[in-house]
């Protein structure tokens, strides 16, 4: 069976074998690109070169790219611990061609890496392709020898990509795998289709037009591919599983986090173990790559995914800080990969440590006022906003958090109240800076976390070159 570490480097060796040039994922944080919080696919360290901006000494490239969802456009953080594909952290194998090859070798690219190299069975897959892209779906045909009834038509945004507002653009194809009917989901394009049982492994970009100021498009002269492809997930169904979570790298987390914490792996405090390997690893990619806990921009991301995994290890019993326990586990299951996570390895744990042995004194009086402000509540009803404010404020519960601990007892929260007393709270704030005479700074201060919210206003919403591939 293999490996998470064996899928990547077969992949990789075999863009490498067809003339692609193997690049190093690039930081999370992403370098010259401000607008977007940190690297959620493998283009973004490739954008200058789809625009024609920067030419390289290669035309083809191929990565294993680290990735976070959480935050922007693309936040799967809400999904971690409920779905069985989705992480904060994943890596995404690509491969790219900048005006070079296009879809008539892309298509049989991905086909024969999936068929022929990982052995997926055919007959378990199924592609979309723009409803108007009739080159892709005959290609599709020919490549795969699929039924028109396996080439799903998507009119919607979900298959036609685009690098921002204006740029290069073009429809794009996604490739599923069928877990098989004993799991909840329908085909791409059904009213089901978010359960498990249909899987996107990979998703192939075509950039074949730039987009202008006022909407209107040309074709591109030098068309160009983007591909993503989520390695937890090949590595789940070749490993003969639907959930990313049973994968061996990820695995033998939840393991280090049960063993720590005498606690069943698999009992009820399963989804916690889900959370917790989750978060260990972006929290640690983080780290590695120069983000620190902080109370704004990406530093206030990365605060809230920690303590959130702390919460979690809370609800394990765990006495002790635990999150740092964990580093040694992820650092030998991927530190040969990724020599930055070895190399950060100490200030991971120190930053882990002091982190969570902090948050601690908070946490738990925090949870016992949640606590008591929900025995006062009706049956189903939302917990008041000036309640999770006061968490927030005092506690030091980010929003998220408080809601994550709501959804376990099916309720939530009162965000527009929540919002009101942030926003009473500005006030006075606010007030009490006239006559420092830095009014005007403080005005643009809270004019923009007006805008953004306090916690988002480095950026959060101000993504534009998404690699929603
Ligand atoms: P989904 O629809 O399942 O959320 P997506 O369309 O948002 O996926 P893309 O932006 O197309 O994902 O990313 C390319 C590939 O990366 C996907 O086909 C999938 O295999 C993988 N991927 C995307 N998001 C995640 C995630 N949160 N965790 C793990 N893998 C992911
Ligand atoms: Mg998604
Ligand atoms: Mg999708
Ligand atoms: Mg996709």
């Amino acid at each position: 069976m293999p490996t998470l570490n064996d899928i990547r480097s077969t992949f990789l060796t075999y863009f490498e074998k067809n003339g692609h040039a193997k690049v190093p994922s690039s930081p999370l944080v992403p370098r010259n690109d401000p607008t977007l919080m940190f690297a959620n696919s493998g283009m973004v360290q490739f954008k200058n070169l789809f625009t024609g901006v920067e030419t390289r000494d290669y035309t083809r490239a191929t990565s294993a790219q680290k990735c976070v969802r959480a935050g922007g456009k693309h936040n799967d953080l809400d999904n971690v611990g409920y779905t069985a594909r989705h992480h904060t952290f994943f890596e995404m194998l690509g491969n790219f061609s900048f005006g070079d090859y296009f879809k008539s070798d892309a298509i049989p690219f991905a086909w024969n890496l999936i068929t022929k190299e990982l052995d997926i069975p055919a007959d378990k897959l199924v592609v979309t392709v723009y409803h108007d892209d009739d080159e892709a779906a005959e290609i599709w045909k020919k490549v795969a020898g699929f039924s028109d009834d396996r080439i799903i038509r998507i009119a919607t945004d979900d298959n036609f990509w685009m690098m921002g507002p204006t740029g290069p653009c073009g429809p794009s194809s996604e490739i599923f795998f069928d877990h098989g009917d004993h799991i909840w989901g329908g085909p791409p394009g059904s009213p089901n289709e978010d359960g498990d049982r249909f899987v996107e492994i990979w998703n192939l970009v075509f950039m074949q037009y730039e987009q202008f100021e006022d909407g209107s498009r040309a074709p591109l002269p030098n068309k160009s591919i983007d591909t993503g492809m989520g390695l937890e997930r090949v590595a789940a169904l070749l490993q003969g599983t639907n959930d990313n979570y049973a994968t061996d790298l990820i695995r033998s987390l939840i393991e280090a986090s049960a063993n720590a914490t005498s606690t069943d792996p698999d009992g009820p405090g399963k989804t916690h173990h889900r959370v917790i390997a989750d978060h260990l690893r972006s929290t640690s990619f983080l780290l590695a790559d120069g983000v620190m806990p902080s109370n704004d921009g990406r530093g206030y991301v990365l605060r809230r995914i920690m303590r959130r995994a702390m919460r979690h290890a809370h609800l394990l019993g765990a006495k002790d800080p635990l999150m740092h326990q964990l580093v040694p586990a992820l650092v030998s299951q991927m530190g040969a990969a990724y020599p930055e996570l070895t190399r950060a390895q100490a200030l991971i744990t120190e930053t882990l440590k002091l982190e969570e042995t902090r948050f601690k004194q908070t946490l738990e009086r925090g949870l016992r006022l949640l606590d008591d402000e929900l025995t006062g509540l009706p049956e189903g009803a939302e917990l008041p906003g000036d309640a999770a404010f006061k968490l927030y404020d005092t506690y030091g519960f980010p929003l998220d958090l408080t809601q994550d601990a709501l959804r376990e007892k099916g309720r939530s929260v009162d965000t527009d109240g929540f919002d009101a007393a942030m926003a009473a709270q500005k006030e006075l704030a606010r007030a009490g800076w006239s006559g420092s005479g830095e009014t005007a700074d403080a005005a643009i201060w809270f004019d923009i976390a007006d805008q953004h919210g306090p916690t988002d206003f480095l950026g959060y919403d101000t993504e534009t070159a998404e690699g929603q591939i």
